[in-house]
């Protein structure tokens, strides 16, 4: 199987699940996650048709950029120091892992003048210990609190589902955070549009899709693990 055929797969699985679920798949992105892989295999991707990279950990992101910076679309969707934050603004598009004012102060400080960093903020559904993120119970006063700093939009939510063999188990997880979207959309702050929902990996992008998913984030069945 090529990468080509992978995406392929992908695709139409996305596409099965928005025809379950009564939604359009040019709403769903495919975010490649590149972060097992070589920047060779990366750039087979972009050949593939990928359009979006998703990193994890600062080197991998700097080294994915610097090789492809104007011929994708960049996520860093791993933990993220806030004294690290300055490495990646301005070169990555979308920050997936928003979960402490620390952060949110440092990509204040850092922005550029009459910039915006998007930013999803990760909730802890599940409430599994060892996950990141807010519980669902802090999920809106934190996002309240991002009121102060302006040079941030929340544009969605974004979680990571436990891993459960039988996927169907990560929906309440998935569906969670749905609602707690539609919660904060209904707050209509300025600084929180909240429109998106990064949910869903290999294993259960599907289920994702059906509750909603406007980001999948998709590493080992589309670019594999080197
Ligand atoms: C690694 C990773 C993924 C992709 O994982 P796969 O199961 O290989 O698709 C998605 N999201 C986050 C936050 C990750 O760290």
């Amino acid at each position: 199987m090529t990468i080509a055929d992978n995406l392929a797969h992908i695709k139409n699985t996305i596409q099965k699940s928005c025809d379950k679920a009564g939604r359009d798949a040019a709403d769903v992105t495919i975010i490649a996650v590149t972060k097992y892989v070589s920047i060779d295999t990366a750039g087979a991707a972009l050949k593939a048709g990928v359009e979006h990279l998703g990193e994890n950990r600062l080197e991998g992101a700097l080294e994915k950029w610097q090789e492809f910076d104007g011929q994708a679309t960049f996520h860093f969707i791993g933990t993220l120091q806030s004294r690290k934050a300055k490495d990646l603004i301005g070169k990555y598009d979308y920050f997936h892992s928003l979960d402490r004012l620390s952060l949110a102060k440092e990509f204040q400080k850092r922005c550029p003048e009459g910039e915006k960093i998007r930013c999803f903020v990760q909730v802890n559904v599940s409430g599994e210990e060892s996950k990141a993120g807010l519980s669902l119970k802090e999920t809106i006063p934190f996002i309240k609190s991002l009121e102060k700093y302006p040079a941030l939009e929340v544009i969605g939510l974004m979680t990571m589902a436990p891993f459960v063999e039988n996927p169907e188990e990560a929906r309440p997880v998935f569906r969670g955070l749905r609602e707690l979207r539609d919660e904060v959309q209904k707050l209509n702050l300025s600084h929180a549009p909240c429109r998106e929902l990064s949910m869903g990996m290999s294993n259960d992008f599907h289920v994702a899709v059906e509750e909603g998913a406007t980001f999948v984030r998709i590493g080992s069945i589309l670019v594999g693990k080197e």
